[in-house]
C-alpha cells in the first residue's frame, strides 16, 4: 500500500483511518492526513485500489484565522466531516462517527491552527470548527509561504474574507481566496 501512496519526501503520514465514504460512497475507504494532503484511497468491495485522490492542506479555506474543517450533518441525521477547499466542500462519512472530532482536530493541528474546546457544539454536530489563535510561520510547514523568509514580509489579513495575506508592505496582492485585490 505504500509504495502507492508515493508520498512526497518531506511528506509524513498524521492520522490514517478505514471505513470511510466519500461523495455517496460506501464505507470501504482509507483516509490519510499527512502535513501536506488529505489522501483518500478509493476501494472496492474486495479491498482493491481503484483511485488515489489527494486533496492539498494548502487548498483548504481560512476564513477569520478558522480553518474551514467543520462537523456536518447529512439529511439523514449522520454526521460528516466536511472540509472548504478553494474549489468546494469535500464531505467525508466515517463509519465510526466520534471519528470526526479527531479528524478536525488533526487537520487543524496541522494548518498550524487549534480548536477552540470552549466554543466546540458537538450535541447540533454543525459548529464544530471554532479555533483560536493562529501560530506563527504555520503556514510554513505546507508549503504556502516559500519564498517569505528572503525579505521583510509581513502578514494582513485580507479586507473582504480574513484569509491571510503576505506580502511586502505597500505591495498589492489578490487574496488568492476570494479574489480581492488590496494594498498591504
Ligand atoms: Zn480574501
Amino acid at each position: 500500500m505504500a509504495e502507492k501512496l508515493n508520498l512526497m519526501a518531506n511528506e509524513s503520514i498524521v492520522l490514517k483511518d478505514v471505513g470511510v465514504a466519500h461523495e455517496g460512497s460506501i464505507y470501504t475507504n482509507e483516509l490519510i492526513l499527512t502535513n501536506l494532503n488529505i489522501i483518500l484511497i478509493n476501494k472496492g468491495m474486495l479491498g482493491k485500489t481503484k483511485s488515489v485522490d489527494r486533496f492539498p492542506l494548502n487548498q483548504i479555506k481560512i476564513l477569520d484565522g478558522k480553518p474551514q474543517v467543520l462537523q456536518g450533518k447529512k439529511s439523514n441525521g449522520s454526521a460528516t466531516l466536511d472540509i472548504v477547499f478553494v474549489r468546494g466542500v469535500e464531505s467525508f462519512s466515517f463509519q465510526s462517527q466520534s471519528n470526526i472530532s479527531k479528524w478536525i482536530k488533526a487537520i487543524t493541528n496541522t494548518l498550524g491552527y487549534e480548536v477552540d474546546e470552549s466554543r466546540v457544539n458537538d450535541d447540533s454536530g454543525t459548529l464544530i470548527g471554532a479555533f483560536k489563535s493562529i501560530k506563527s510561520g504555520v503556514m510554513d510547514a505546507i508549503g504556502i509561504k516559500q519564498k517569505e523568509k528572503i525579505e521583510e514580509k509581513i502578514t494582513k489579513k485580507c479586507i473582504s474574507c480574513s484569509a491571510p495575506l503576505v506580502g511586502v508592505a505597500g505591495q498589492v496582492v489578490k487574496c488568492k481566496y476570494c479574489d480581492t485585490s488590496q494594498t498591504l
